[in-house]
């Protein structure tokens, strides 16, 4: 009876080794370990790649190139997708398709679980030739990017940094050295990653700017501004979509392209904005496309549209701020007034106490605040919850690229030094007048009769 036993002991132990190896080899013939097996191969390559490049180059990314020699090193060792690190994730298909988060620090690979998620679904259904890398650094570190872009010239790049609506110079930087987005919000990177992985290769277009083929006319217009904002415009080209010759191929697409048909109705009349955030006296500024520079937030009023109701909607279009309008600085007339211009003075509203405090949780922890930021923080350490809040956090603006700009940011009227302006007169006479307690007409037409003579067909 004890041998019975033994052997149906044995017996069973035996069945269930086999089941465990067919499960495996199951396993291993599913894709996803193909895809685990390609990234690791990648990730080590590219390991190799960028710590060479640390030791020739780049000092200040030594760590981030141990960091991931040694991820790759753990992930061969035991060779299960169990194992992947939670702070690096990847798939991987052919055509080879990779998604490689970056951070040096754990807490932001937690708050990005979901969106790898929606990567492997996209993966699976379509390949494409794309890589994605989040660079989460509190250092800018431009040469990271670069060499980044270098190795990976079809991947996107975006560069989490907690400086990156304060620090204007650094973010035109960011993006010279090739980062395609350059963020501190946790909504704007989602949804970023969310845009990026819609576009599926689901036509057979090829993006005049990089080659990037497979696209449908509307995966165009999604990719262009994604991938490209900070690259120059192209004059007079034919558009890929639908053969017609295009003066500025980027707002032929927009107009042409995007889900809804937009009407070309130029008014002639601007209206721009000074927006003055209360807290400390910064000034709103948006970061144009095709790397012209920053500028007023402000645009185009639409027919039927007031003035004030066109430079609140520019101003969320452009620089993703919801503003309130306070007084006049200007009213101009140009070309014996084909073109009219208003400049006004604004405040940025506060996002609600609530949507605040859920964005400084979100980003709070050793990235979210930048080196000056945490030394007051830690010296105001009595009252730690408030002081390590941003001042940002309260006062958002807008960090993802879209066909209205690359973004926004906030700068003193120091920080506009050598900043690239996409025309100086505008912010170089406005801001410092701000600044300085130049005057401000109030909002009424009583007022200021230059508003109905020059406008007499627009409402305040
Ligand atoms: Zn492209
Ligand atoms: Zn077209």
């Amino acid at each position: 009876m004890a041998v019975f036993s033994w052997f149906i002991q044995v017996f069973l132990s035996h069945a269930r080794r086999r089941c465990l190896r067919s499960t495996q080899r199951h396993f291993c013939m599913s894709s996803e370990l193909a895809d685990i097996s390609d990234l690791i191969y990648r990730m080590h390559s590219l390991s190799c790649r960028l710590t060479s490049i640390s030791r020739a180059k780049l000092t200040s990314s030594e760590t981030l190139g141990r960091d991931i020699t040694r991820i790759c090193r753990s992930t061969r060792r035991r060779n299960s997708p169990a194992v992947m690190p939670e702070y690096v994730h990847g798939l991987s298909l052919w055509p080879p398709v990779t998604s490689i988060t970056i951070a040096t620090d754990g807490m932001f690979s937690r708050i990005l679980q979901d969106d790898l998620v929606q990567l492997k679904v996209w993966v699976n259904e379509s390949p494409r030739n794309l890589l994605t890398v989040i660079v989460a650094k509190s250092t800018w570190d431009y040469e990271l990017i670069a060499a980044l872009r270098a190795l990976l010239s079809t991947c996107y790049i975006i560069v989490w940094h907690p400086d990156a609506t304060e620090d204007p110079m650094a973010r035109i930087k960011a993006f010279q050295s090739g980062a395609g987005m350059v963020t501190n919000d946790l909504e704007h990177l989602q949804e970023g990653l969310r845009r990026i992985t819609g576009i599926r290769g689901t036509g057979d277009l090829a993006c005049p700017w990089c080659g990037l083929d497979g696209l449908s006319s509307l995966e165009l217009w999604q990719h262009q501004p994604l991938y490209h904002i900070h690259e120059p415009d192209m004059l007079g080209s034919q558009c890929p979509a639908c053969r017609r010759w295009a003066a500025h191929l980027t707002r032929h697409i927009n107009l042409t392209h995007g889900p809804d048909q937009l009407a070309d109705h130029r008014t002639g009349v601007f209206a721009l904005a000074v927006v003055r955030r209360p807290t400390d006296g910064k000034f709103l500024l948006v970061q144009e496309r095709h790397g012209v520079g920053y500028w007023l937030p402000g645009g185009g009023v639409d027919p039927g549209e007031s003035l004030t109701a066109g430079v609140i909607r520019e101003a969320w279009e452009e620089a993703g701020a919801d503003i309130k309008v306070t007084g006049i600085l200007t009213i101009d007339s140009f070309h014996n007034g084909q073109w009219r211009r208003i400049i006004f003075l604004a405040e940025p509203v506060p996002v609600s106490d609530a949507a605040a405090e859920a964005t400084a949780a979100a980003t709070d922890g050793p990235l979210a605040a930048s080196p000056a930021a945490a030394e007051a923080a830690a010296a105001a350490s009595d009252a730690p919850g408030p002081a390590l809040r941003r001042p940002s956090a309260r006062y958002r603006c807008k960090t993802l690229p879209d066909v209205e700009s690359a973004g926004a940011c906030w700068a003193s009227v120091g920080q506009l030094e050598g900043l690239p302006l996409r025309s100086a007169s505008e912010p170089m006479t406005w801001i410092p007048w701000v600044a300085g307690g130049g005057r401000v007409l109030p909002l009424d037409p009583a007022a200021c009769p230059q508003l109905g003579q020059v406008f007499p067909d627009f409402t305040l």
